[in-house]
């Protein structure tokens, strides 16, 4: 998606703080973080949210997952622990359409989310 502003970090069109990078997805520290640790995974393959998801994501969805997880203990939040979010549409406040997992961290976080 030529008009996407993740799409154009992954394609090297606008910089950012890479945390890891492998084939098929990308993590890079936030540019306006809410936690000490605050990266964005996201698959180098537009999706533009949870809603457009199809069967065929479940393989690359599992493993952003399993990805964050290796980022967050690269970060060194194992011990202490880690939130995983994805925003979704308007209510969830999702404000980039490039599907992204936030790894949140380095503080106790809230909860419920307001
Ligand atoms: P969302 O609100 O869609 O769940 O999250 C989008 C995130 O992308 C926000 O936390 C925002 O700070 C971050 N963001 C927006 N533009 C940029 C950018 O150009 N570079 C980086 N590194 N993060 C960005
Ligand atoms: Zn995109």
């Amino acid at each position: 998606m030529s008009d996407c502003l993740f799409c154009k970090i992954v394609a090297g069109e606008i910089p950012c703080d890479q945390v890891h990078a492998d084939d098929d997805f990308l993590a890079f520290r936030d540019i306006n973080p809410q936690a000490p640790a605050h990266v964005l995974v996201i698959p180098r393959r537009h999706i533009a949210a949870l809603t457009d998801l199809t069967d065929g994501d479940a393989d690359l969805v599992g493993r952003l997952h399993v990805t964050g997880a290796r980022v967050a203990a690269a970060l060194g939040l194992e011990e202490s622990g880690y939130r995983f979010v994805i925003n979704c549409g308007r209510d969830g406040c999702q404000t980039v359409p490039h599907l992204h997992l936030h790894i949140l961290g380095g503080r106790p976080l809230g909860w419920p989310p307001g």
